[in-house]
């Protein structure tokens, strides 16, 4: 009860960095009090955590950083959430973030942004956190939860932790279920923690992680012990570096983190390795017509008559569809969504859509070959450091931040990042690691040796 009331007050006095959209300290203290009573003996008991506001949460505002959605408080509750209750979590609240995980700073909520702990040295200005998961990096990084939960369809979970100088991972695609979590793009979406080191990150994955019959895309496979079998030994374990994430324009900070890193993990045992990965230069752009191709679909059923915001003064049920997308939705959604109809449209389907799934088979299909060679793949996880609030407004920029993110997202590659070091500014820089399809374990590993 000590910590959920620690942690309660600490929410409460914190509210400046705009993390969360609403509080739940009832439900902290209740997870804690169950588990001094010894009612709850799970890996997690009594621990209070955020949660990003993607997830559903029975009875508790579930807005996926969006107007449409506000005031909408689900009947039911995610799976992830579910497990995490079940092993003993309470929950302080749900966290800000970009409105249907759209964006890389957490400048697209309905709620404004989220203001990052962080600031340059000798300057004030207010930096964002990154995004998606900006909420969910700030309420870690400043202390007011221990862990979090983020997802990732193009990094939103790997980016903000760079950026807040916190440890996140996605896992394997479909290790966790989606059930219960907002859609963006089904075939990228994936849960994972957000913590203040790699165990913390283990642990609660191990909780969060697991088949769900609701899930079609869930993967029917034992949770590994991923706790149990953390060692930040690495000998007789090869590390690739793929030489087209060498980037022009990548700040030389950057690229000397990327060599540092490589420096540890050979002081861990490992071997180097230089590896290739051709097709990452497409990446980017598949991405960016495969996840607005997806979200445009997903997001058709906010539609005025089941969920959230209905507008007022249609004059017929088409005007009253029209007038609550036109109210409901921001303009980065907006955006996504006639790109993604664009590129599903009948004269442009084959020319787009078809193409970046072939494409996208090919990045998978480097992945598989390098991991022929190597274990475990290293790069950076961002090509910046955190920038200001209101600093990027060319949509193509902030796209480009996701640069390194998005090739293990379309492979559906189990990644990371941890915290590598800080800039000349002073501000945080993640390593990012790329594992093969089901090893998170050599992922954390490797995690490990660089924390
Ligand atoms: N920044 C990327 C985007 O805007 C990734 C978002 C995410 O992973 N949810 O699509």
């Amino acid at each position: 009860r000590e910590v959920a009331e620690a942690y309660n007050a600490a929410v409460a006095g914190a509210t400046t960095l705009n993390a969360y959209t609403v509080t739940t300290p009832d439900d902290a203290l209740a997870a804690a009090d169950a588990a001094d009573a010894g009612q709850s003996n799970g890996p997690l008991a009594g621990i209070p955590l955020g949660i990003k506001d993607l997830f559903a949460t029975k009875g508790v505002d579930t807005t996926a950083g969006s107007h449409i959605l506000k005031g909408f408080k689900p009947t039911y509750e995610s799976t992830v959430t579910a497990n995490l209750r079940k092993a003993g979590a309470g929950m302080l609240g749900k966290l800000n973030m970009d409105e249907f995980a759209m964006g890389s700073s957490n400048e697209t909520s309905t709620y404004g942004p989220v203001i990052s702990p962080w600031r340059r040295q000798g300057s004030n200005v207010g930096l964002t956190p990154g995004g998606s998961s900006g909420g969910s990096a700030a309420a870690v990084a400043a202390r007011i939860a221990p862990g979090v939960t983020g997802t990732d369809t193009g990094g939103s979970i790997r980016q903000p932790a760079a950026f807040t100088g916190i440890s996140g991972i996605k896992p394997t695609y479909g290790r966790c279920s989606r059930w219960g979590v907002v859609s963006f793009a089904s075939s990228l979406d994936q849960a994972g923690p957000m913590a203040r080191d790699v165990r913390d990150c283990a642990i609660m994955l191990e909780a969060m992680a697991g088949f769900d019959p609701k899930d079609t895309t869930s993967l029917d496979l034992p949770v590994p012990q991923w706790e149990a079998g953390l060692s930040s030994d690495l000998k007789g374990k090869r590390v690739g570096i793929p030489r087209e994430y060498r980037i022009d324009g990548v700040p030389a900070e950057i690229n000397a983190l990327w060599d540092q890193g490589i420096a540890w993990l050979k002081d861990a045992g490992a071997e180097i390795v230089e590896i290739s990965l051709p097709h990452t230069k497409y990446a980017l752009p598949t991405y960016y017509i495969i996840a607005p191709a997806e979200a445009s679909s997903n997001l058709a059923r906010f539609d005025g008559v089941r969920y959230g915001l209905r507008a007022e003064g249609g004059e017929s049920l088409a005007d009253m569809y029209s007038r609550t997308r036109a109210e409901g939705f921001g303009a980065e959604v907006k955006r996504r969504i006639m790109i993604g109809t664009y590129v599903l449209s009948a004269g442009f389907y084959d020319a787009y859509f078809t193409k970046a799934q072939r494409v996208r088979a090919l990045i998978k299909r480097d992945f598989v070959q390098a991991f022929e060679q190597c274990d475990v793949i290293l790069t950076p996880t961002a090509p910046s450091a955190a920038f200001g609030i209101g600093e990027t407004t060319d949509p193509l920029a902030m796209y480009l931040n996701d640069v390194f993110a998005v090739p293990a997202s379309l492979a559906g590659l189990p990644a990371m990042s941890v915290p590598g070091g800080l800039d000349a500014q002073g501000l945080p820089l993640g390593l990012h690691l790329i594992g093969p399809e089901l090893d998170e374990q050599i992922v954390l590993n490797a995690g490990l040796a660089i924390e």
